[in-house]
């Protein structure tokens, strides 16, 4: 999904986004209507209502209206509610007819969440539904057709897909502790990362066998085999 802005001229500030914001969470909406989001966003921009959002998504992409600093009239909760002075406004496109279209503007609209989230370092519980501000039945197609904890799901996917796989532990190749007793027990430790080596004066990785540990290292060593094994 590409996300591309046509952002609102200052000279309409007073009537589309008239209040600097702070946001605090974003608030997920269906447009009731079957256009994609530019037209969504051109239209916005173009005519003088008391009405607004942030962005419009559909099944190839979002298009940003207004800045994320100004605020939006989307959440019917008056000048100043919380939902029109604190939320982030996304439309979802083509929810009057719902189907497939619908349905892959929805995801997008799900991985423009999970952004955002990642953007503001929010967890989930900062995506609300216009239906939380005001009482009005929307995003209406989410609610009547797959329900709103399936939309979070998609969220939750989204920013799953989004966290980089863990990079695999460096095992250290030890250079001192071939033919040691203790060498298997040693090298199992390394690759689980509950011991690592120290450099040698000529970078080499050295175990240092016979050397004492220090309570310090003991504690390090204690944590990360806990960690190891409850991966926590
Ligand atoms: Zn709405």
């Amino acid at each position: 999904m590409t996300v591309r802005e046509n952002l609102c001229p200052e000279s309409k500030y007073s009537v589309k986004c008239p209040y600097s914001m702070t946001p605090v969470g974003i608030c997920i909406h269906n447009t009731a209507n079957d256009a994609p989001a530019k037209n969504e966003i051109s239209y916005m921009l173009s005519n003088n209502n008391k009405v607004s959002f942030h962005y419009a998504v559909d099944d190839t992409e979002a298009v940003q209206g207004l800045p994320l600093n100004r605020n939006a009239w989307h959440a019917g909760d008056g000048g100043s509610g919380t939902g029109n002075r604190k939320y982030i406004a996304i439309e979802i496109c083509y929810s009057k007819s719902g189907g497939a279209r619908f349905e892959a503007a929805m995801k997008n609209a799900a991985e423009l969440t999970a952004r955002l989230l990642k953007d503001y370092g929010w967890d989930i519980s900062h995506v609300k539904k216009h239906q939380d501000f005001s009482g009005k039945y929307c995003p209406h197609r989410i609610l009547s057709d797959y329900g709103w904890d399936y939309f979070l799901n998609l969220v939750k996917t989204a920013l799953a897909a989004s966290e980089p796989a863990p990079a695999p532990p460096v095992v250290p190749e030890l250079t001192d502790i071939g033919g040691h007793w203790a060498e298997s027990e040693i090298r199992e430790l390394a690759a689980m990362g509950v011991v690592h080596g120290t450099d040698g004066a000529d970078g080499e990785s050295l175990f240092l066998p016979e050397r004492f540990v220090t309570r310090a290292e003991t504690a390090v060593m204690i944590r990360r085999a806990i960690r190891y094994v409850t991966g926590k």
